[in-house]
């Protein structure tokens, strides 16, 4: 069975777990629970930027931070890396000891404190493994009005909470807040 990224490299999912047959995303009660959580984060995190450009150009110049591409990490823990910072985080991850915290709660914040005390790739390093797929060209997950659709749509009184007015036909799809979303810790907080 095929996996694929949706939205940002990193992340993979089965692709017969949040596709129909014909290629639509699944009603989210029909997405298992692992997925559905990783499928509902990404709506949030394609629209946020790289924590190496984060790090350098700080909140008062967010306009300046390329947008992710790439996330590692677990939902609420996630790192999230621009194609040009890929590159450092390998780096630190291979050769400056980041494999030793893979799955600690800590693992960003070991890469944040070796990047935000000058830590880099040197100049053309590479050892990118995976095949290169731009992000333009991979599948966007669902938009946040489209999984409040859904949530209108298809729920009986259960699963996800992500409206607490999800049983109010009229809401106003615009009224979604994901900022509200408890999947985890806000980005970039820390
Ligand atoms: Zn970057």
């Amino acid at each position: 069975m095929a996996k694929v990224n949706i939205g940002l490299r990193g992340w993979r999912f089965e692709e017969s777990a949040v596709f129909t047959e014909e290629g639509e995303f699944k009603p989210l009660d029909e997405v298992p629970e692992e997925p559905r959580e990783r499928l509902v984060r990404l709506t949030y995190l394609v629209e946020q930027p790289c924590d190496a450009c984060y790090l350098i150009h700080g909140e008062g110049d967010v306009a300046r931070c390329a947008r992710a591409a790439i996330v590692y990490g677990e939902p609420g823990d996630e790192l999230l890396l621009c194609n040009d910072h890929e590159a450092d985080f390998l780096y630190w991850y291979r050769e400056e000891g980041g494999k030793a915290h893979r799955g600690e709660p800590a693992f960003r914040d070991r890469f944040h404190e070796w990047f935000a005390d000058g830590g880099r790739a040197p100049d053309g390093y590479e050892g990118l493994d995976h095949v290169d797929t731009d992000p333009e060209e991979l599948p966007e997950p669902p938009t946040p009005e489209e999984l409040h659709r859904r949530l209108n749509e298809g729920f009986e009184g259960q699963q996800i909470d992500l409206h607490e007015r999800r049983d109010d036909e009229d809401a106003d799809p615009a009224d979604l807040d994901l900022g509200e979303v408890d999947l985890g810790t806000d980005y970039p907080s820390r």
